[in-house]
């Protein structure tokens, strides 16, 4: 039965049994009418979701680092500059993509706990008056640290430099507030297993029409993923090659679900079970690994431990003792956080359950928190509507 527990891991999150039974499909050909009929819903919610106006959808056959892939290749050349943030794992392997693709990233370090440095991005794009940056780079919720960075204030400091801005939303797309359009995101990169609540399996981009008048020029080599085959295809509702069906078919139906829930509904829930567990973390006497409260993750907070603990130990026994999984730290806070996942398909209910057996890990690894103290003022909150 342990099985039945829900993951608090920040992906892949728990899947609904409706998104189950809509992945689990017949065969079909998906150079018949019967594709399209998937095909075009999933693309038409993708589009509500990202909050686009203009522009395309992909989806690709592959996981959010394929999604980094397909962004980077489509739109650049070898030996183009980009500007990104580094301030934890994942900013970091996006990074790391873009130097082995032979791109000059132009790196602005900030401590893992902040967000993307406003200031110092403006001030690199103003000295950049031979428009050598093509790119910007921003991780809209950095996993690792549970931070969530200000898109809107990355545009507003990018001016009038012409480069485009590449947004890394996959743990934020579909639980906390995007907005392609309104942000002015040339790129935005999702994958299926998080607040989409499928399985891994699918990246999911929006392609603005300036990223897409991009790939004329771009000559990074790409094939598996090249948008131009994606988009030709597309137009005669087919595929370039076999397309994940079932995936396909499991992103709408969990389109609709979050459309029935309504996105705000769904935005304030995640805030609210973030808040619940932030509440919790201060009861333990800890504090989340994210230096301010406008920086807070609503799908992911990194817990700081105490002193002398250790967060991976917190994350054994928590898999092996009570078989419910969190995340532990990862590069340079491995150790000195745990993760908990507050995304997807949860209640608070079911997050009272984590956090209560957060609490007995931690009672059993003798660390200095008294059992029911966070689950009760998380209790409080929820029990109070979350007011
Ligand atoms: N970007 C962020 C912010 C992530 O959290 C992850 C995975 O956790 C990735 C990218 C990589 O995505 P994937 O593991 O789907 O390739």
């Amino acid at each position: 039965m342990s099985q039945q527990n829900p993951v608090f891991i920040p992906g892949p999150t728990n899947i609904p049994e409706e998104i189950r039974k809509a992945v689990d499909i017949g065969t079909l050909d998906h150079r018949s009418p019967a594709f399209a009929r998937l095909f075009g819903p999933a693309v038409a919610g993708v589009r509500r979701v990202l909050r686009m106006d203009q522009g395309e959808v992909i989806l690709l056959p592959s996981t959010g680092t394929g999604g980094w892939e397909a962004a980077i290749t489509n739109t650049l050349s070898p030996g183009d500059t980009v500007l990104a943030a580094r301030f934890g794992m994942f900013s970091h392997r996006w990074i790391d993509m873009c130097q082995r693709h032979g791109l000059i990233v132009q790196i602005i370090d900030a401590p893992w706990g902040q967000g993307a440095p406003l200031a110092a991005i403006g001030q690199a794009l103003r000295a950049d008056t031979g428009r050598q940056i093509k790119a910007v780079l921003a991780t809209h919720n950095e996993t690792a640290t549970g931070v969530r960075s200000d898109i809107a204030g990355i545009r507003a400091a990018m001016g009038d430099h012409p480069a485009l801005l590449m947004v890394d939303g996959v743990s934020s797309i579909g639980s906390m507030p995007f907005d392609m359009a309104g942000w002015g995101v040339d790129i935005a990169v999702a994958g299926s297993q998080k607040g989409f609540m499928l399985p891994a399996g699918l990246a999911i981009l929006g392609v603005s029409p300036k990223a897409l008048a991009a790939m004329d020029t771009a000559t990074l080599p790409r094939c598996f993923f090249d948008f131009r085959d994606m988009l030709r295809t597309y137009a005669a509702g087919g595929y370039p090659y076999t397309p994940p069906v079932g995936l396909i078919a499991g992103l709408a139906r969990s389109i609709e679900m979050l459309e029935d829930e309504g996105l705000e509904a769904v935005f304030a829930r995640h805030h609210r079970l973030a808040e619940g567990v932030r509440r919790a973390v201060a009861a333990w006497g800890m504090r989340p690994c994210a230096v301010s409260p406008d920086l807070y993750s609503d799908t992911v907070t990194a817990v700081v431990v105490p002193d002398g603990c250790n967060g991976t130990d917190l994350v054994q026994l928590a898999a092996e003792k009570y078989r419910v999984a969190f995340g532990v730290g990862l590069g340079e806070v491995a150790g000195k956080v745990f993760r908990i996942g507050h995304l997807g398909m949860l209640t608070d209910v079911m997050m009272l359950s984590g956090l209560a057996c957060a609490e007995m890990c931690m009672a059993d690894l003798g660390w200095p928190v008294e059992l029911g103290s966070g689950v009760a003022v998380a209790q409080e909150f929820y029990r109070g509507g979350g007011r």
